[in-house]
């Protein structure tokens, strides 16, 4: 494969960062990957572990000459580290981000780029529950969905940074920012709060004990604990930036359980049957579509962000 961009600036060494830096050493899709982390600890793993050229001390010396900046930071870091390089961009760089809620970032991110500067924002649809620069690997983009919004960025600009993710091994979805919010709050963020809810509940039950709960957890809740041992940083301002969409949801969530609670309480056995086969076939409709979550690719679990 050629090379798609000469200098990538890679501004977060965390899982995210890292999988990118091994998916495009992978395929020989840039010319020199440069990383930088807020933390020396992580600098110090990231050239242990080597995914980078170079690693730096700053998010301004590792943006400066690049032709692609990706922010790979929490959401709420990514305006003060856009304020942080903004200066330093060379005209015609591509600044690109991969958080998890995208209205937010190109509110706080945008007013900080300079004029002939492309801003596409990204969400790749791939995680798992293991963060840091120890824990990315070349294959956690392969057939995952990534989400682009082009925002109004020139149309070469965005088919260059399209073709990078497509070449990392993703399939690439263009998206209006909001309603990537919303589609997110259905298949993540909503499902992430009630995961970690349920978790909560388990630990706060005294008449179920500890162990009962670790023993017994194949049947259903084991799913939950890993969603919700996901990071507590990057979650938080999930939900502090996603706020509406989540709510919205959230307030749905609540009218079919009340609904469910009911047929329970009442013995409507058809509505529970009917309800289960609808959400059963939605199931079979991601697996259909390769997506399955629980498939033990490459040993690890994969599940979407
Ligand atoms: P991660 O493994 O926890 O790494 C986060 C990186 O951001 C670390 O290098 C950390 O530096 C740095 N960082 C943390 N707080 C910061 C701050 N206030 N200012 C500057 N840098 C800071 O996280 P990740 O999973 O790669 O997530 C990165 C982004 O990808 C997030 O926006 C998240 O929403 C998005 N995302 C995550 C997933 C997922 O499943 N994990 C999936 C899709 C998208 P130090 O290590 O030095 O603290």
């Amino acid at each position: 494969m050629s090379v798609i961009y000469q200098r990538v600036a890679l501004i977060g060494l965390g899982l995210i960062a890292s999988s990118m830096a091994h998916a495009m050493r992978r395929g020989g899709l840039v010319g020199e990957i440069v990383g930088t982390a807020r933390s020396a600890e992580t600098r110090d793993i990231a050239r242990e572990v080597g995914f980078c050229d170079r690693i730096v001390d700053t998010a301004a010396e590792a943006a400066e000459g690049a032709d692609l900046v990706v922010l790979a930071v929490p959401v709420g870091a990514m305006g003060a580290v856009a304020q942080e390089i903004g200066p330093v961009l060379k005209a015609g760089a591509t600044v690109t981000d991969v958080g998890s809620v995208k209205r937010a970032v190109i509110d706080a991110v945008a007013p900080h780029l300079p004029a002939g500067v492309h801003f596409i924002p990204g969400h790749p649809l791939a995680g798992t529950e293991h963060s840091g620069p120890r824990s990315g690997f070349a294959e956690l983009y392969d057939n995952r969905w990534c989400i682009l919004v082009p925002n109004g960025a020139e149309e070469v600009a965005t088919q260059r940074l399209c073709s990078l993710w497509q070449s990392m091994g993703a399939n690439v979805e263009m998206m209006d920012a909001d309603h990537h919010d919303l589609v997110l709050a259905v298949t993540s963020h909503a499902p992430h709060l009630i995961a970690y809810t349920m978790v909560g509940v388990a630990d706060d039950l005294g008449r179920v004990t500890d162990t009962e709960v670790i023993n017994y957890s194949a049947a259903g809740f084991r799913d939950f604990t890993r969603i919700a041992a996901s990071d507590p940083t990057m979650w938080r301002d999930v939900f502090l930036t996603n706020k509406d969409a989540t709510l919205e949801i959230l307030g749905r969530f609540t009218e079919e359980l009340f609904a469910l609670q009911r047929a329970i309480r009442t013995g409507d056995g058809d509505h529970l049957f009917d309800y289960f086969t609808r959400t059963r076939a939605i199931r079979r409709g991601i697996i259909e579509a390769g997506q399955d979550t629980d498939a033990p690719d490459f040993g690890r679990s994969v599940k979407h962000d």
